[in-house]
């Protein structure tokens, strides 16, 4: 394995099934209909990071058996994709070690953003800078380190994607051992200057939440017409809402394109 992503959840802001919902998608049977929110796991053979921490990150690392993680990558500041932010703690006492009086001193986790992203991490999580000097595992310990061009975690090169969405937003590339993925789960709009970053991609992970037009996220004809451009060898994509049922939806989607789903696991 020199790359591997797997996807803690596929879903739009409010998830799949929508609390209250009755449509065919919300009440269907077909386990790939069933969609947290949307983030990333990323591994090699020696490292592990996240990307987001969205608010069934928990759970996702429960089910997925995550016990790994080196460092936490955000895209942005929507709740989607932070709102699991506090449960870094449990990776702080995981990868910490015991003290003078045997009790576990966590250890910081990297966490890397756009310096605007960062700011609204504090802002949001005031409680995580405003203890930083305390003792004790009650708000995560994390080591904010603002990326504007390639960074390195362990093995892994990562290199930011801005894109348009709203707030400040990046995808990532990531490339490790000869693999090269790109993650884009959030946009509504890709720069000329960011797709030229983006040549020969293996696998690219794109946002794509329904058919009809959005004004912050890709549709199913802007995120083809994404696909085209960049020539990816496979594609998987993300942050679908209700509207998309699986099955139906991916039998519309030429051949390299597929639907992401929660726990799907892609190698390259
Ligand atoms: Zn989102
Ligand atoms: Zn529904
Ligand atoms: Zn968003």
């Amino acid at each position: 394995m020199s790359l591997s992503l797997q996807f803690l959840g596929t879903g739009t802001s409010v998830g799949v099934p929508q609390i209250g919902c009755t449509c065919p998608t919300c009440t269907s049977s077909d386990p790939r209909d069933r969609r947290r929110r949307t983030g990333a796991y990323v591994r090699t053979q020696d490292t592990a990071f996240l990307i987001d921490t969205p608010p069934e990150m928990r759970l996702a690392a429960l089910e997925l058996g995550i016990v790994k993680v080196d460092a936490v990558v955000v895209t942005h500041c929507h709740m989607d994709h932070i709102a699991g932010f506090d449960d870094v703690r449990r990776f702080n006492t995981l990868n910490g070690s015991p003290g003078p009086d045997g009790r576990i001193i966590g250890a910081s986790m990297p966490c890397f953003a756009a310096q605007e992203t960062i700011e609204d991490l504090r802002h949001v999580f005031p409680y995580i800078t405003e203890h930083a000097n305390e003792q004790g595992l009650f708000r995560p310990m994390i080591d904010f380190t603002p990326v504007e061009g390639p960074f390195k975690i362990g093995d892994v090169t990562l290199t930011p994607l801005p894109v348009e969405h709203g707030p400040r937003t990046n995808g990532y590339l990531i490339e490790s051992g000869g693999a090269r993925f790109a993650y884009i789960s959030d946009c509504s709009f890709i720069p000329d200057s960011t797709l030229a970053l983006m040549g020969d991609v293996d696998v690219l992970v794109l946002d794509c939440l329904r058919e009809r037009f959005h004004p912050t996220h890709l549709n199913r004809e802007a995120a083809l017409g994404y696909v085209e451009r960049i020539r990816p060898r496979r594609t998987f994509f993300v942050h679908l809402c209700h509207d998309a049922r699986h099955a139906e939806f991916e039998a519309t989607l030429p051949d390299g394109v597929r639907l992401a789903y929660d726990g799907l696991e892609v190698r390259g």
